[in-house]
């Protein structure tokens, strides 16, 4: 099953995608955490990366199509993956789009966490007191929720016409949201399953090594 979550900052969608991922046996691929390990790394990405994500603004598509691309068609080939924070933009979602229908794949269900933007706010402060995290001060957390609307929110759009868009309701306990969401991702994957196209999909291809 191939996975992705789209939602603003603060939504909870870490915290579901490792759950789901240990459900369904997938690979969690979280970019902003593969960004943070190249920041704590020092890498050359990670040293360029740092004032994009410190200030709240994405990191350059060329960078994370990068980092996240070997990852994505790794898990591909292992049974599959839940994206948390990638794509985040159009030029991001094109060139998934590329990996997987060179492929012969595709996204099986992009995820809407949906959230009122004063809960945000407040998770997010919470957040910021317990981890620390550097881009979570009051200031970054706006700017990052703009940058969501102004360049995630088209996704929204760009994965409804193709049909795979389906809408969560981020809010409430965050095991309840979980069950919620298995339940679509099990009513999901039945529908293929009895469509018969959960057959072996991927060829291996070196290339890829
Ligand atoms: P949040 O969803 O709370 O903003 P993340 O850990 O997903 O937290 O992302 C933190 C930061 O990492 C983002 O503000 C951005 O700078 C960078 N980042 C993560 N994913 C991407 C992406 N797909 N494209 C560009 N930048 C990204």
């Amino acid at each position: 099953m191939r996975v992705l979550l789209i939602g603003p900052p603060g939504a909870g969608k870490g915290t579901q995608a490792a759950r789901i991922a240990a459900h369904f046996d997938l690979a969690q691929i979280a970019t902003g955490d593969l960004l943070r390990g190249e920041i704590a790394a020092d890498t050359q990405l990670g040293r360029t990366a740092k004032g994009y994500v410190d200030r709240g603004d994405l990191v350059p598509d060329e960078l994370v199509i990068t980092l996240t691309k070997a990852r994505v068609v790794k898990a591909n080939r292992e049974g599959g993956y839940i994206l948390d924070g990638y794509p985040r933009t159009l030029a991001q979602a094109e060139a998934a789009h590329r990996w997987a229908t060179a492929r012969g794949v595709s996204f099986d269900l992009a995820l809407l966490f949906e959230i009122g933007t004063d809960e945000l706010l407040a998770r997010l402060a919470g957040r910021a007191r317990q981890e620390g995290r550097s881009d979570d001060t009051e200031q970054t957390i706006r700017h990052r929720l703009e940058v969501f609307q102004s360049q995630t929110y088209p996704l929204i759009d760009y994965y409804r016409q193709r049909g795979i868009l389906v809408r969560t309701e981020a809010v409430g306990p965050v095991d309840a949201i979980t069950e919620r969401i298995c339940a679509v991702l099990h009513w999901h994957k039945a529908r293929a399953l009895a469509a018969g196209a959960d057959r072996p999909e991927w060829t291996f291809d070196p290339a890829d090594e």
